[in-house]
């Protein structure tokens, strides 16, 4: 006869620092990528306009404003 023991959770509560820090990170994230869709004008892209150009149908996609 084997002993076991009781299987733990994989559930992390919902006040942890790793459940925090994941999801500043993820907004973090989210934030970059709306800014770099939605609001670039070249300032981030060290050749000119090759972000903006880049994002430009996602831009239209979503109905920003561009030119
Ligand atoms: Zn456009």
């Amino acid at each position: 006869m084997s002993s076991s023991t009781p299987a733990q959770p994989l559930v992390h509560p919902v006040g942890s620092a790793r459940v925090w820090g994941t999801a500043l990170a993820v907004v973090g994230v989210l934030l970059l990528l709306t800014y770099l869709v939605a609001f670039d004008q070249g300032a981030v892209s060290r050749s000119g306009m090759y972000l903006h150009e880049l994002m430009h149908d996602g831009r239209h996609l979503l109905g920003v404003p561009c030119h």
